[in-house]
C-alpha cells in the first residue's frame, strides 16, 4: 500500500471547492461522465491506430446510485490508468486544475459569473461526496489499482483485483448531498448534460442519450425531415415547427459545428430568448450564450458546438476574446447568406415567412452594422394589401405621388389596418400606398430608416393627409375667421381638456370634420422608450393630441351658422364625440352620455 499527500499549494483545496459554485454543484456529474465518455473514446482511438489489439467490447458508460449505501458509481470500459497514471492524472493534473480553477475564480469580481464552471473536473467530486473511491484497470498489463481520499489532501493507493478494463469511481455522498440520491434528479441531470454525449450512458438499464446528434453530421446525410426531427429532440415540449435551420460547419481557424433554427416569431420577442444550447464535444455547457452569439441572435434556437470557446472565463473576458468574436461574426455571416439565399431562390416562399422573421431581420439591422448592410436586399416591406417589397422597390413606387414639396418621399404606414380602417380609405382615395409597421421594434427600425435618409415615415393618425404629404398650394377655406373665431372657445369648452390642442385646416370637403391626431415625434419616441434603447424620459411624458377642424367640411359650416347657441354646443359635442370615437378616445361616462344623446336623435 501507498499513502500520500497530494502536493498543492493551498492548505487544503477541499472547502473552498465546496463553498464555491454553491448553485452549481450539479455539475460533478457532467465532469465524471465526460471523463468516462473521453476514457472511452481515447480506447476507441488506441484500437483505431492498432495500439491496442484486445477486443474493445460495446463500449458505454453507467450510472448508478445506491441509496442505501449512500453512493453514486459511475463507471466505464474506457482506457483506464495505471498506479503510475493515478498519481500523474489524478494526484497532480487533477489537482492542479483544480488550484488553478481556484486561482482564476477568486481573480474575478463576484459578479463575473463563470460560463459553465468548466475546468473544474474530477474534483468537483468532493463538492458532493465525503468520500471518493477509484477502481481502475488500464488497457495496458499492468495491475489494477484502488485509489480513496477522504477530502482533505491525503490519499491512499493500493494494488487490487478487477478483471476488465476501465475505471469504477464510487462518490460517498455527503450529508448536504442526499439529493442526488434520488434517481430522478439523476435522470434529470443525465438529460441535461448527456443527452448527446457521442458515448451511451446507461442509467437504470435505459441509454439516455443519442450518442450521434445532427449537427455532427453532414449536412448532405441529412433530409429535411431529419432537422425536424432533431428540433424536436432538443424541444421536446415546443410545438411550433421551426422555420428553416441554418447547419453550422467551420474547422479554421476555430472550431465549431451546429444548427441553428429560426422559430416562428410572431409579435413578441422576449419569451422566446436562450433557447441556443452551448456545447463542448457534445457535452451541454449552457443555455445562457450571451456574450458568444450576438444579442439579436439569441432569438434563434438551436446547437452550438465548440471545444474553441474557453469555458472557464467570465463573461466580460468571453466579449474581448478573439476566437469568440470571430466566432460571433462567423455565426452572423451564416444567417445573412442563409436569409438572402433564401429569398433569391424562392422569393414566395420567403414572403411567407416575413412576418415571422422581419422583426428578427429588424432586430439584427438595428444592432449589427454589417448585417445590416447584408440585409438591406432582403429587408422587406408590406402594405396594407399584403404586398411585400424590398426597400428600393417601395421607395420606386411611392416616390411618384408621395414626394413632398420638399422633395422628402413621405411613407405612409397604420399600426392597426382595423382601427385605421377611414384614414387608410381616405388616403387611398388620393392614390396614396399605405405599409402596415406594426411589431414592437418598428418605431426604432423606422428610426434607422429615417437616419439612413431612405424617406421620412409618417403614420396615418399623425396629421392630416395634406399635413403628412405636403403638396402645392393651399386650398381655401370656406369657413370665415370671425366663424373660427366664435366656434374655437365652443369646441374647447366642450373638450374641457388641456392635453387636446384645437386648430384649423383647409382640408378637402369630403376629409373628416373633425380630425384627431397625434404628433408622428412624440408617439414614436414614446414607443421607442418602451421597448428600450434611450428615450427613457419619453415615458413620462403626457399624451398630446391635435383636434383639427375641416374648414371646408359642410357639417363644420353648418355648425359654423347656427344660431341657436346650445344647438350649436349639442351639435359641436357630438361631432367632437365621433372624432374621438374614431379614434378609439371616447370612453366612460362621456361615451355613455354618447349613446343616450344618439338614441333621441331617432325619431
Ligand atoms: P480533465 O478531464 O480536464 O483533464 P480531470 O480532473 O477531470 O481533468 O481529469 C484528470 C485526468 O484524469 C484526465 O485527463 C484523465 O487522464 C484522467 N481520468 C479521469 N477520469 C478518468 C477515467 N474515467 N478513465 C481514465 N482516465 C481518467
Amino acid at each position: 500500500m501507498q499513502s500520500g499527500k497530494i502536493n498543492v499549494q493551498t492548505e487544503n483545496i477541499f472547502p473552498i471547492i465546496k463553498k464555491f459554485l454553491y448553485s452549481d454543484h450539479e455539475i460533478f456529474l457532467r465532469e465524471l461522465v465526460s471523463n468516462a465518455v473521453d476514457a472511452s473514446q481515447k480506447i476507441k482511438t488506441l484500437a483505431g491506430a492498432g495500439v491496442y489489439s484486445g477486443t474493445l467490447g460495446e463500449l458505454a458508460v453507467q450510472v448508478a446510485v445506491n441509496k442505501d449505501a449512500k453512493t453514486i458509481t459511475i463507471t466505464d470500459n474506457g482506457i483506464g490508468m495505471t498506479a503510475d497514471e493515478v498519481e500523474r492524472y489524478i494526484n497532480q493534473i487533477a489537482f492542479s486544475g483544480a488550484e488553478e480553477f481556484i486561482e482564476k475564480y477568486k481573480a474575478e469580481s463576484a459578479t463575473n459569473t463563470i460560463i459553465g464552471h468548466f475546468g473544474l473536473g474530477f474534483y468537483s467530486a468532493f463538492m458532493v461526496a465525503d468520500k471518493v473511491e477509484i477502481i481502475t484497470k488500464s488497457y495496458q498489463d499492468a495491475p489494477a489499482v484502488h485509489w480513496v481520499c477522504d477530502g482533505t489532501t491525503n490519499y491512499e493507493l493500493t494494488e487490487t483485483t478487477k478483471d476488465d478494463r476501465g475505471t469504477v469511481i464510487t462518490l460517498h455522498i455527503n450529508e448536504d448531498s442526499v439529493e442526488f440520491l434520488e434517481n430522478a434528479r439523476i435522470k434529470t441531470l443525465l438529460d441535461k448534460y448527456g443527452k448527446f454525449l457521442p458515448v451511451e450512458v446507461k442509467f437504470e438499464d435505459k441509454v439516455i442519450n443519442n450518442t450521434q446528434p445532427a449537427w455532427t453530421k453532414k449536412p448532405v446525410d441529412l433530409t429535411a425531415d431529419d432537422y425536424k426531427n432533431f428540433y424536436r429532440e432538443l424541444y421536446p415540449l415546443t410545438f411550433d415547427e421551426p422555420l428553416f435551420h441554418i447547419h453550422l460547419n467551420v474547422d479554421y481557424p476555430f472550431n465549431l459545428t451546429g444548427i441553428l433554427y429560426f422559430p416562428k416569431l410572431k409579435k413578441s420577442f422576449e419569451p422566446q430568448k436562450n433557447k441556443i444550447q452551448l456545447y463542448s464535444n457534445q457535452v451541454f455547457i449552457t443555455d445562457a450564450v450571451e456574450g458568444i452569439v450576438p444579442e439579436f441572435l439569441t432569438l434563434l434556437h438551436g446547437v452550438i458546438d465548440s471545444p474553441d470557446i474557453p469555458l472557464n472565463v467570465s463573461r466580460s473576458y468571453l466579449q474581448s476574446d478573439g476566437n469568440v468574436k470571430k466566432i460571433a461574426s462567423h455565426i452572423t455571416k451564416k444567417v445573412g447568406d442563409k436569409l438572402h439565399e433564401l429569398f433569391f431562390d424562392n422569393r414566395a416562399d420567403f414572403e411567407t415567412k416575413w412576418d415571422d422573421i422581419g422583426l428578427f431581420v429588424k432586430y439584427g439591422m438595428l444592432s449589427d452594422e454589417k448585417f445590416n448592410e447584408r440585409a438591406k436586399g432582403f429587408c422587406l416591406l408590406k402594405n396594407e394589401a399584403g404586398k411585400y417589397f424590398t426597400l428600393e422597390e417601395y421607395q420606386n413606387l411611392v416616390k411618384p405621388n408621395q414626394t413632398n414639396t420638399d422633395g422628402k418621399v413621405v411613407y405612409l404606414y397604420t399600426n392597426n389596418t382595423t382601427e385605421h380602417h377611414s384614414l387608410i380609405a381616405q388616403a387611398q382615395k388620393r392614390g396614396y400606398d399605405v405599409l402596415v409597421l406594426d411589431s414592437p421594434l418598428d418605431a426604432h427600425f423606422i428610426n434607422m430608416l429615417e437616419s439612413k435618409n431612405e424617406a421620412s415615415f409618417a403614420r396615418l393618425d399623425a396629421d392630416t393627409l395634406d399635413n403628412l404629404i405636403k403638396k402645392s398650394a393651399e386650398t381655401t377655406s370656406a369657413l370665415t375667421d370671425e366663424n373660427k373665431q366664435q366656434l374655437q372657445p365652443v369646441i374647447e369648452s366642450v373638450l374641457n381638456d388641456s392635453s387636446y390642442k384645437v386648430q384649423f385646416e383647409n382640408m378637402q370637403a369630403d376629409d373628416a370634420p373633425v380630425l384627431i391626431t397625434q404628433s408622428e415625434f412624440a408617439r414614436r419616441m414614446k414607443e421607442m422608450s418602451a421597448v428600450g434603447g434611450g428615450y427613457d424620459f419619453m415615458g413620462t411624458m403626457p399624451e398630446m393630441y391635435q383636434v383639427t377642424v375641416n374648414t371646408n367640411h359642410p357639417v363644420i359650416m353648418k355648425i359654423a351658422s347656427q344660431d341657436d347657441v346650445e344647438k350649436q354646443k349639442t351639435d359641436v359635442r357630438h361631432t367632437i364625440d365621433l372624432a374621438l370615437l374614431a379614434k378609439g378616445l371616447l370612453k366612460g361616462q362621456a361615451l355613455t352620455e354618447f349613446i343616450n344623446r344618439s338614441y333621441t336623435q331617432i325619431n
